[in-house]
């Protein structure tokens, strides 16, 4: 007998039939002796419908801006949760299975008081054993949590994965599967490269970067604690047949593993190439070259909450003034240049500019850590497609090249195929 968590994303409950389709794969596991937790998603497009509600609620007549109280925009969005959760319980009872549905609050998913994007703090796994005991599959409502003001909390889109993973640390489980609409990990998002392969294992410090670089198929959160806590993660697929052969291999079912790097026997160079579609790049202009200036730049935006990713100093030319580029999503340039409008007197900088519609393509892989010249073969290949690099970061592990939005496709696939990352 194992101990499993089982996590199913939006597309994977998306309507009745869907839920239908889980409940088969719940029950599988359930018929196979194991004790099962399973913790669901909204239905797909239901927590971008709720987004909007609150965006819409929180304009002012006439205005554009929209400013909405974080603790209500929680209290809106885990709704999706709540009825997923309810649903498969149903479903799952009519099938015979002992099941209930638990909302975050009732565990309790204990997280900070970040709402919107608050972090899971504690989850006291006993209760759920507690489930396990009676015999009972507990279905949790993804992506909620209960924060100290006593309200609910959200982790942040794609939060669902993050519970299924702290859940199955909290509970020690030998697995925690997240089922999704892609049967496991690839080297780029299939979705715009079809010619993309799975992968069998990945790493965790890849995983992370891949995550934390636009490759949504995890929540970046999760994966760290996956890596901590050393949760084996699989990401498998919903849509294939519950009960086909090979479904409930114990150790190792269809999917790709996350795990650590050691596991891997043969390790590729670049493993995988990501990209996050509207970034924006902001410029400032001859600001006073002085030490306390990036401090006092980027402190006031990390307060406002503001993801500040790429970030290029030049050198400067009379020892007095630099110029400072930096990325932001789209979505926060508006709060960016009310934040640097409001330090310019302080800070000192002549000419503010951003450009949107930026995207981010990424390379990654462990292999670059022992391999030169990574980099100049991705700024030859997108040179020979005449795409313009407008800014460059690197990691040990990654190269990261800011585009114009509408190259993002070409820029994956020219990657993808350079590094030999093309199925055959
Ligand atoms: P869910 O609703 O199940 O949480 P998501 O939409 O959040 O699913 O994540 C799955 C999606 O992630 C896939 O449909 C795929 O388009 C996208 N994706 C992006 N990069 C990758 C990748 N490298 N491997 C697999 N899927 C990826
Ligand atoms: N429903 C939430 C979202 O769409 C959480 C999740 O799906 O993981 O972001
Ligand atoms: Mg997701």
């Amino acid at each position: 007998m194992a101990r499993i968590v089982m996590k199913f994303g939006g597309t994977s409950v998306a309507d009745i039939a869907r839920i239908r389709n889980v409940a088969r794969h719940v029950k599988r596991e359930v018929d196979a002796g194991h004790e099962v937790a399973v913790v669901v998603s909204a239905m797909a497009g239901k927590t971008n419908e709720l987004v909007g509600w609150v965006h819409d609620a929180g304009k002012a007549e006439g205005s554009n801006l929209n400013i909405y109280d974080a603790r209500e925009y929680d209290a809106v969005v885990a709704s999706g949760e709540q009825v997923t959760s309810g649903l498969l319980a149903i479903v799952l009872q009519a099938m015979g299975i002992h099941a209930r549905s638990w909302q975050g609050w009732q565990i309790p998913i204990r997280t900070d008081n970040a709402h919107g994007a608050a972090r899971i703090q504690e989850i006291d796994g006993s209760f759920l054993i507690k489930r396990f005991q009676e015999g009972q599959v507990a279905v949790i409502a993804g992506f909620q949590g209960l924060a100290p003001d006593n309200r609910l909390s959200t982790l942040g889109r794609g939060g669902s994965d993050t519970s299924a993973v702290a859940i199955a640390a909290a509970v020690k489980a030998d697995r925690c599967d997240i089922y999704t609409d892609v049967d496991g990990v690839y080297t780029t998002d299939p979705r715009i490269e079809p010619k993309a392969r799975r992968l069998p294992k990945v790493s965790f410090e890849e995983m992370l970067e891949m995550a934390s670089l636009g490759a949504k198929v995890l929540q970046v959160r999760s994966v760290e604690l996956a890596m901590v806590h050393k949760v084996r993660t699989f990401v498998r697929s919903s849509f294939d047949d519950p009960d086909a052969p090979g479904m409930s291999d114990l150790l190792n079912p269809p999917g790709t593993l996350i795990c650590d790097e050691d596991e891997i026997v043969e390790q590729q160079v670049v493993t995988g190439i990501a990209y996050a579609k509207d970034e924006a790049q902001i410029s400032l202009r001859r600001v006073a070259d002085r030490p306390g200036v990036a401090a006092g730049i980027f402190g006031p935006l990390a307060e406002a909450n503001i993801n500040v990713d790429m970030i290029v100093q030049n050198i400067s030319e009379d020892g007095k003034s630099t110029d400072m580029t930096f990325t932001v999503p789209s979505g926060d340039v508006a709060k960016a240049l009310a934040v640097l409008e409001r330090i310019r007197p302080e800070v000192g900088f002549d000419v503010l500019q951003h450009d949107d519609g930026m995207s981010k393509v990424s390379v990654i892989g462990i292999g670059m850590r022992s391999h030169a010249g990574v980099a100049a073969t991705a700024f030859q290949a997108l040179a020979d497609k005449a795409i313009n690099i407008r800014a460059i970061t690197t990691s040990e592990i990654k190269i990261s090249i800011l585009i114009d939005g509408p190259y993002t496709e070409l820029a994956v696939r020219t990657l993808h195929s350079v590094y030999g990352l093309d199925k055959h």
